[in-house]
């Protein structure tokens, strides 16, 4: 069975339309999918339809911005109910947030001579609720300033670098609430890419355990094979099951396909045992 509990749509930052994701899912042999827009889950809908016609499982899904102790991280939600009102108000929340941290991106760009970058942004994202670094990134590559969109964020875009703006998203304790609240199930998305020292990750993982978290995510599109290894020690360390997911975006986009989702490593307790 493969499981690809991690991927995007056009709702988010995605370049495919959710029935268009799903039947990509379909060719390339998933069996259980999620969709995990980011701050946005009115994708689902139209995901299940495709899913219900081509006869594979899908998972309801959303992949939540939060900021913790100064650090940005991604809190996934498994298997929630789309129609809990604290989780949909929550969203939309954060999404109304990203208005005005876009038009500070551009200003940012513009100071170092980037112009019509929020325009250009706005043109890539289709949800105009959700204009992502992921939209900026592609406008940027449009506009001749980097090869592709890794090359973007190795120069725009992240700390310290032209394009990137601190912004507020949502506390840990709501995020976890929010999906708890709905019946799903929290994970701690790519933790290897939070650049933590030792006692930082644990205090996270604690907190993490400690509000309801359930699971990290082990095997994903942004973690090396090495990694895997590490993050299914500290999941078993902390009681947390391991989940696995592409983050797929778009074809030619990131490391993995939707699908390209290797095993777990042996003594890890999967996550989908809980639904
Ligand atoms: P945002 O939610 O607007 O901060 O955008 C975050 C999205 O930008 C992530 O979900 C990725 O799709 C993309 N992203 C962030 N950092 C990188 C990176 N280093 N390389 C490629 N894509 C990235
Ligand atoms: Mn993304
Ligand atoms: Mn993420
Ligand atoms: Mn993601």
């Amino acid at each position: 069975m493969i499981f690809d509990l991690h991927s995007h749509s056009t709702c988010s930052d995605g370049l495919l339309g959710p029935a268009e994701l799903v039947e990509r899912a379909v060719q390339r042999g998933v069996d259980v999918l999620a969709l995990t827009d980011h701050d946005e889950i009115k994708g689902v809908a139209a995901a299940r339809e495709a899913a219900e016609h081509w006869g594979i499982r899908l998972v309801n899904g959303v992949e939540i911005s939060v900021l913790w102790d100064d650090v940005t991280l991604h809190i996934v939600g498994l298997n929630i109910d789309t129609g809990y009102l604290p989780l949909a108000d929550g969203l939309a929340a954060i999404r109304s947030g990203r208005e005005m941290r876009a038009q500070r991106m551009a200003e940012s760009l513009a100071a170092v001579g980037i112009h019509g970058a929020l325009e250009g942004a706005r043109r890539y994202a289709k949800n105009p609720e959700l204009v992502s670094r992921s939209h900026f990134a592609r406008y940027l590559v449009e506009a001749g300033h980097a090869r592709d969109t890794n090359a973007v964020f190795r120069h725009f875009l992240t700390p310290g670098k032209p394009g990137y703006v601190p912004h507020q998203w949502a506390a840990l304790a709501d995020a976890l609430q929010w999906i708890r609240g709905s019946g799903g199930v929290a994970v701690l998305a790519h933790p290897g890419r939070y650049d933590l020292r030792e006692a930082k990750c644990e205090r996270l993982l604690g907190e993490f355990v400690d509000r309801g978290g359930a699971a990290v995510e082990v095997v994903t599109g942004s973690h090396a094979p090495a990694e895997f290894v590490t993050w299914a020690r500290h999941a078993r360390n902390f009681g947390l099951l391991a989940s696995a997911g592409s983050d797929f975006h778009g074809p030619g986009e990131g490391y993995r396909d939707i699908g390209n989702v290797p095993a777990l490593p042996s003594g890890c307790d999967p996550v989908w045992a809980r639904f």
